[in-house]
């Protein structure tokens, strides 16, 4: 049997290349130099395969911004504002493709998010007239490569299939016209690609999820093409991210020599159903040792479930394999030096996670490999048992949860009574919570980090900051001021390092997108509250003024979706016991004097599972911990919840079952139209569309800003807008933001007259 893994992180494990790719943009690194950084990290991840033991490595994984962005380039789908011929897309303009160009008033690609996980891809273009052909193949001559360095190559492809099904079309286009095109530059690729490999791999997630009308017969038709193409080699379709349900007979009918499933996640389709009916001539690649987490497999599980598939199918239709690829994980467990050992002691990281996958592959194979099994049997059970992972108080309240704790003492109308006391104007204005991060705030907080400045000097800086925001904001004339979050590093990070059951990595970075990475918290163990994490802050700034301060907390599904998350217990009930910790945070927040709590649910709507029957249940869990959180204060309190999006079709009901008082979204780019949804369903509650995006350091005008307010009118009865930013102001100046919020107050105050 083989061993393989599906990829590998790009970024280096000291983010080599976000490094290079950023020095680059800054003109200091020639694109010679950023061409031989990323060839070092190509052969580097080679080596860590090779040396692993696994059979194959992974070519044409790398990216030097997004894997998506690539397979445009290479079907030559460059969209025509970007001015490039087909045969010659050159640095310049596969950048502007993934940062737009300012100078040249040239939009980038729209970026989002790659199915239920943090990394974000560039969205495919298709228009009718577009010309596709095969340029720049970097993925044969990457393949070219490893095969000169010894290595047995594996070249990865992103499928047709899923990269139509990722695209958009101009207008009421449909990108489903094209196929035919673009299959037929697949094959020519994968018959390049076939004399120079034995299997080839073609992602097509998107049949783990909800498929588009014609993507199944489609993707028949297509895969016909592709076989014909393959040669001698054979084509290995790779799904992953959830279990293929109803797609099963597609993938199981697409005449490709192998199939890989993903037995990490989904409702772990039995995967018997799957054996049984592989066609004899298919090879099965088994996926459990998984790409998009931090913990160790269980080996013994693992390797019974291979032994039964293998006695069934035979060693040589056998792949071994880990979920999906590793780029979701860190690098290297290695780097960490800090962890307690106990807690490094379950993880692994994507290196970590070759060793695994060829340990499998060892044991099955008769290898003796009977120590490092035992070890691995010992530290999982170790941590089934560590107190460190469990927490019996915990467990008990979260167990205990009534029906009572999940409502607000009465329903929205009489609390809108009760909260007259706030005496507010109609279209009372407010902003998102945090204002311009400066180079100050961050020198601050990384001396008091390093020890260089004491606790209290840090403090001092601190409420010098919290003073400054709340006097602009009483100048400006803002109805609801916020303490402006100078004490935050980042609105998860911050509040893990305040909770127990969390712990921080070193060098735990994880691609987002380009050169961006995030380093998510960890979350080992049970979760609680230390002693309250905001209410000094909260309670200097509103000591500074007569106007109302917002209590400002990130909610229990962002803080779950954007950490690594234990896989010992299940995810809503990680979220619920977050979701206590935040309820006796906003507790203490009120009995210190807060009127109005907001929290955050930015990620509310990317936790939601590819197939939207599953959404549902999601739903149920991800609302009922928002409302954990929310429900205890009295009918005079308001609560504010975030979010910074502004799609919300699918999950509307949702919404207005979380029975916020009132939600700030983002909107301003869709001139309110998203609104409609609101009116349709009647939300009953209050509603702060964005009036300006904050992602531009454009100033809108007062006009400008009045306009979109009338409009917002038309969908929402004026009693229940508030006048606020798309979301926080962190990453803006302060110039344009005092500019901005002048306007909007401006603006506000102007609508009011005559109410
Ligand atoms: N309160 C946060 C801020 O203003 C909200 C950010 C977010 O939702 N992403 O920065
Ligand atoms: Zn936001």
């Amino acid at each position: 049997m083989k061993t393989h893994v599906l990829g590998f992180p790009r970024i280096g494990a000291r983010r080599e290349l976000k490094k290079a790719l950023e020095d680059y943009w800054a003109g200091s690194l020639s694109p010679q130099d950023l061409i031989s950084v990323s060839n070092s990290l190509k052969e580097r991840h080679w080596k860590i395969q090779k040396d692993s033991g696994l059979s194959y490595v992974a070519t044409g994984d790398f990216s030097l911004y997004d894997h998506v962005l690539d397979t445009s380039v290479m079907l030559g789908a460059v969209p025509e504002r970007y001015g490039a011929k087909a045969s010659g897309i050159g640095p310049d303009t596969y950048f502007q493709m993934a940062r737009g160009d300012v100078g040249g008033n040239i939009a980038a690609m729209e970026m989002t998010k790659w199915f239920n996980t943090n990394y974000h891809y560039l969205v495919p273009e298709i228009s009718p007239a577009q010309r596709f052909s095969l340029s720049s193949p970097a993925i044969v001559k990457d393949t070219r490569r490893a095969i000169e360095l010894g290595y047995l190559p594996k070249p990865v492809l992103v499928g047709p299939i899923t990269y139509l099904s990722l695209a958009k079309g101009e207008g009421s286009f449909n990108v489903w016209e094209r196929i035919e095109d673009i299959t037929d530059v697949y094959a020519e690729v994968i018959a390049e690609l076939s004399t120079l490999c034995d299997w080839i791999q073609i992602d097509e997630p998107v049949l783990c999820g909800d498929l588009a009308p014609e993507a199944p017969w489609r993707f028949l038709e297509t895969y016909v093409k592709l076989n014909q193409a393959v040669g001698k080699a054979g084509l290995l379709l790779t799904t992953y991210f959830d279990s293929l349900d109803e797609h099963l007979d597609l993938a199981l009918s697409s005449g490709c020599a192998g199939l890989h499933i993903d037995l990490t996640c989904g409702r772990n389709d039995p995967y018997d159903r799957i054996v049984e009916r592989l066609p004899e001539d298919m090879s099965l690649s088994v996926g459990l040792v998984d790409g998009r987490n931090i913990w160790k497999t269980d080996m013994t599980k693992a390797l019974s479930v291979l032994r039964d598939i293998e006695k069934r199918i035979g060693p040589d239709r056998l792949l071994i394999a880990s979920s999906c690829s590793p780029m979701h994980s860190p690098v290297d467990l290695n780097l960490e030096t800090k962890l307690k050992p106990e807690i490094r002691s379950w993880m692994a990281f994507a290196v970590q996670k070759c060793e695994e996958v060829c340990l499998l592959g060892d044991a099955l194979s008769g290898k003796n490999r009977d120590e490092t099994l035992r070890a691995n049997a010992e530290v999982l059970e170790s941590r089934l048992s560590s107190p460190l992972a469990k927490n019996e108080a915990i467990r008990e309240r979260c167990a205990g949860i009534s029906e009572d704790m999940l409502h607000r003492k009465s329903p929205y109308r009489e609390r809108k009574k009760a909260q007259s006391w706030l005496d507010l104007p109609i279209f009372p204005t407010t902003t998102i919570g945090s204002f311009p991060q400066t180079p100050e705030i961050r020198k601050n907080r990384l001396l008091f980090k390093r020890g260089e400045l004491s606790r209290d000097g840090y403090k001092f800086f601190i409420e010098k900051e919290i003073h400054k925001v709340v006097k602009i904001q009483e100048e400006l004339g803002l109805d609801v001021l916020v303490h402006g979050e100078p004490e935050r590093n980042d609105m998860v990070e911050y509040f893990g390092e305040r909770m127990g059951g969390f712990c921080f990595t070193d060098n735990g970075w994880v691609q987002s997108y380009g050169s961006r990475c995030v380093k998510p918290p960890v979350i080992y163990g049970d979760v609680f509250r230390r002693a309250p994490m905001t209410v000094r802050e909260f309670s200097f700034a509103q000591s500074l003024t007569s106007k109302p301060m917002k209590g400002m907390l990130t909610g229990p599904v962002t803080v779950l979706c954007w950490s690594f998350v234990r896989d010992d217990l299940d995810r809503s009930e990680v979220c619920r016991q977050i979701a206590f910790a935040l309820r006796d945070e906003v507790l203490d927040l009120e009995r210190s004097g807060a009127k109005i709590i907001q929290i955050d649910e930015p990620a509310l709507r990317e936790g939601l599972p590819l197939k939207g029957r599953d959404a549902e249940a999601y739903l149920r869990w991800a609302v009922e911990a928002f409302r954990i959180t929310s429900s205890g204060v009295d009918d005079e309190t308001q609560i504010h919840t975030h979010m910074c999006y502004s799609e919300f079709n699918a999950i509307i009901q949702s919404i207005a079952e979380m029975d916020a008082d009132v939600i700030s979204i983002e909107s301003s780019r869709s001139r309110m139209e998203l609104l409609d949804v609101f009116r349709v369903f009647e939300y009953p509650n209050e509603i702060g569309p964005g009036v300006y995006d904050i992602h531009s350091p454009r100033v809108p005008t007062e006009a400008e800003i009045m306009k979109l307010i009338q409009r917002a009118a038309e969908y929402i009865p004026k009693e229940r807008l508030w006048i606020n930013p798309d979301c926080g102001l962190k990453t803006r100046g302060w110039e344009e933001t005092l500019k901005s919020l002048k306007n909007m107050v401006a603006a506000a105050k102007a609508m009011r007259i005559g109410h």
